[in-house]
């Protein structure tokens, strides 16, 4: 599969059929989604590793780690809606592919889970509505893994890159994204309105 062809793929899946604006429901657009994946595999990130997508929503970013690759992914979110739609998602993407993925599906507060895994790959909440929710989910990230994904807002740079070093992390690589934020939600008045987003890549300090 080319990186083209992931990008279609995750472009057919569903997303939320109506967002909750309080969980911040907004989905990755299937091309960063798809360019995200390709740079993490390039760089061993997704084959043959056990993954979690925290706060996963419809389930674009673990599912096109699963299509290329990963070896399991742990799907969690606090919406049961979200969930199965994700579920959805799955089966949909195993016709296509022709093959059986490796998923597990929880839902429940990011906070509750605790499994052994090799990285993490979200789009959290930018902690928007509730404060601080980004800051849950990358403290709770990198409990959890060596090697970590999260997308945030660019204007919180300086803030996130002191909460990743005060926590034995470094910053290897920064990649800057217009998040399209498609319609999703009835309070966006222009049509397409774009954001301000950092993609960090994290890892722990050997
Ligand atoms: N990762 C998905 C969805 C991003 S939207 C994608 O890239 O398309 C953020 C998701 O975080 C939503 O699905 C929302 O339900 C979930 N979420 C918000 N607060 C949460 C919490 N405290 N614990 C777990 N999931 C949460």
């Amino acid at each position: 599969m080319s990186k083209k062809e992931l990008g279609i793929m995750l472009s057919r899946l569903k997303v939320f059929e109506s967002p909750s604006m309080k969980l911040e429901q907004y989905p990755t657009d299937s091309d960063i989604a798809s360019d995200l994946l390709w740079n993490a595999k390039m760089r061993g990130d997704i084959e043959g590793k056990i993954i979690a997508d925290l706060g996963s929503g419809t389930g674009i970013l673990g599912l096109g780690a699963l299509a290329i690759g990963a070896k399991k992914v742990f799907f969690v979110d606090i919406d049961e809606k979200a969930m199965s739609i994700a579920k959805e998602n799955k089966s949909m993407l195993e016709k296509d592919l022709g093959k059986k993925l490796n998923a597990e599906f929880l839902v429940g507060d990011v906070n509750l889970f605790d499994k052994k895994i090799d990285v993490v790959i979200m789009n959290p909440p930018f902690g928007t509505k509730s404060e601080n929710v980004d800051t849950v989910f990358l403290l709770k990230a990198m409990s959890l893994a060596n090697v970590i994904y999260s997308f945030h807002k660019s204007i919180t740079k300086e803030y996130i890159e002191r909460v990743v070093q005060s926590n034995g992390f470094r910053t290897t690589h920064y990649i800057k994204y217009d998040f399209p934020l498609k319609q999703t939600m009835a309070s966006h008045v222009k049509r397409i309105e774009r954001i301000r987003v950092g993609l960090w890549r994290i890892e722990k300090n050997s």
